[in-house]
């Protein structure tokens, strides 16, 4: 006999908690499906939620910052400090992922502990731990299992000595050496952390600079700093080839260049969890790098079969699969609510230093043959990040001359990921730079920043001007 239910949610990550709450906030009967013990997904086992704890424990044990202000840092036992770091995140992951089963259980969804699969019938077959097995149906059924580091072939993820970002937390043993595969964001965190640690770090990839997507002359001032704390970042290396020999771990560059790390930890890039799951005889189509296929509303190619999350693909952020898990859940059952995610959202990379962005990049600008300007505040000259000690990096504004509309916002520095919520505030309403000229900022704070960013910009465009006129 099936169990009937409206949704049906496989997957208790950021993307399925938040679709159930939404369709149980609504009134629906929901059941979500987890196959591990600790809810949460990704973002709370490995992803976001280990890593921020990660560093700031890392910054804070080994009194980085006060180390680069006052001369003074803590002289603490690699040992010693690795088991403060790991028991933090413990316990912030405990916090967490306990927060997620009182959101589910607060909405009176039915959690169900098993590995699920779709049958060609479209309902959800459930496998529990203890052998038994449940039978589901649901109005609406939604997908939303996530992914898993990518290992590339050739590479024996086997060895003790060759991380992904699963198999990193909670390692037991001190890092002295480490290469880093994969310039992106996890590379460039988990780079910074084991820097801040006080490790050699090495940060390989394959490409021309560190997280692609970014405005290039963030990333070139992220390459920079990177270097600033020690990490030796290597780009245009061509696929690093991983083989260990009887001297220990031996990665060869395409320049022929050999490292022998004592670790390697790849973090280039994320496969979607669809195997087993019956996509096939359920009617999911996938795509040639094997994402799930949605259209706008989220629906799969089988009718009242929906997807969310990593498992669609990028951008693979938490924070973006949360609102496609709701706007799913809005859909399925026809809730006027939210209809779509924000086109905009921001992308925030925790680095030493942090950086953030929202809208466009100045080469994208550029790419689409906008008439557009730029304006800069470097923090170096802003009052609250020496006191604080964090005067690294700039606020970027990317804006429109004929109207000074704002286009895009880039910062790298400490806590650039909050700030830069005041400039998608700014493009979200559709603003100009003239907003941050003529408002005023609490001093001294680092938010300042994007006043005299906006001064540049305009100081800029008289200069053109008067170049124009001459
Ligand atoms: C190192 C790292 C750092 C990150 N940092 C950030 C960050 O700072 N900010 C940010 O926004 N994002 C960050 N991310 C990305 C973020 O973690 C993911 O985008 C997010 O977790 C995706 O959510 P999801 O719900 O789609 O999938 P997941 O979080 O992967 O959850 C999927 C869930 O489905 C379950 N599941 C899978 N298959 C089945 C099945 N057959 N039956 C039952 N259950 C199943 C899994 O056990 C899992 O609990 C980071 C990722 C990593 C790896």
């Amino acid at each position: 006999m099936n169990e009937q239910f409206d949704m049906v949610v496989i997957g208790a990550g950021p993307a399925g908690e938040k679709a159930a709450a939404q369709a149980a906030y609504f009134g629906k009967h929901v059941a979500i499906v987890e196959r591990e013990r600790r809810l949460g997904g990704a973002a709370a086992q490995n992803g976001g939620v280990p890593t921020k704890t990660l560093r700031e424990a890392a910054l804070y044990v080994t009194g980085f910052r006060r180390r680069e202000v006052y001369g003074v840092g803590l002289d603490i036992a690699p040992h010693e400090a690795l088991k403060y770091l790991w028991s933090r995140v413990d316990e912030i992951v405990d916090t967490m992922t306990s927060s997620v089963s009182e959101n589910i259980e607060r909405h009176g969804i039915e959690l169900i502990h098993g590995t699920a699969a779709l049958t060609p019938q479209r309902e959800v077959h459930v496998q529990c731990p203890d052998g038994s097995s449940r039978q589901l149906e649901g109005q609406a059924v939604l997908i939303a299992t996530g992914s898993r580091p990518f290992h590339p072939a050739g590479v024996d993820f086997d060895d003790p000595d060759i991380l992904d970002s699963e198999s990193i937390i909670g390692l037991e043993t001190p890092i002295t050496g480490i290469l880093v595969i994969g310039g992106g964001a996890i590379g460039c965190e988990y780079a910074s952390i084991f820097a801040a640690l006080g490790a050699d770090v090495t940060l390989v990839d394959s490409g021309a600079r560190l997280i692609p997507f970014m405005d290039a002359e963030i990333s070139r001032v992220l390459k920079d700093n990177l270097g600033y704390i020690g990490v030796r970042v290597v780009l245009d290396a061509g696929r690093a080839s991983v083989q260990r020999d009887h001297f220990g771990l031996a990665v060869t560059l395409a320049s022929g260049e050999v490292l022998r790390p004592d670790k390697v930890l790849f973090a280039a890039g994320r496969a979607g969890n669809t195997q087993l799951l019956g996509l096939d005889g359920a009617g999911v189509k996938t795509d040639e790098r094997g994402r799930i296929v949605v259209n706008h509303r989220f629906e799969t190619t089988a009718p009242g079969i929906y997807a969310a999350g990593d498992v669609i693909g990028p951008p693979a952020l938490a924070s973006v699969s949360m609102e496609q898990g709701r706007v799913a859940a809005c859909h399925a059952f026809n809730i006027p609510f939210k209809q779509t995610i924000d086109s905009q959202a921001p992308f925030g990379i925790y680095s030493i230093p942090e950086v953030a962005m929202v809208g466009m990049s100045e080469e994208a600008a550029a790419f689409q043959g906008l008439d557009y300007e730029v304006g800069r505040a470097w923090f170096a000259r802003n009052t609250r990040a020496n006191i604080v000690g964090a005067t690294e990096g700039l606020v970027k504004l990317v804006f429109q001359r004929n109207d000074r509309s704002l286009l895009g916002v880039h910062i790298i520095g400490g806590g650039a990921a909050e700030l830069i919520h005041q400039g998608q505030a700014v493009l979200r309403f559709g603003g100009d730079i003239d907003y941050f000229i003529h408002t005023t900022f609490n001093v001294p704070t680092e938010s300042e920043a994007y006043k005299y960013a906006a001064y540049d910009g305009l100081q800029r465009l008289a200069r053109m001007d008067a170049f124009m006129d001459a």
